[in-house]
């Protein structure tokens, strides 16, 4: 599923920001595999986050 709400306040992608991605976020919620859609600790009840997505909240990984 998908919160188009979230997705348009915190202008999300399905392409990466320069070397921005969120597979390099700290919000990042892994899926099953590095190249599989997974989650986003803001993005509640969205299961199609991209690794290589963007949004606002980007927050390099610790
Ligand atoms: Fe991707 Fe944004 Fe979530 Fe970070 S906060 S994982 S950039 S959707």
């Amino acid at each position: 599923a998908k919160n188009d709400g979230i997705r348009t306040s915190m202008k999300y992608k399905d392409t990466p920001e320069g070397d921005k991605k969120c597979t390099d976020c700290n919000l990042f919620v892994p899926g099953a595999s590095p190249t599989a859609p997974g989650g986003c600790k803001v993005f509640p009840n969205d299961t199609e986050i991209s690794p290589n997505g963007y949004c606002i909240a980007w927050a390099k990984k610790a």
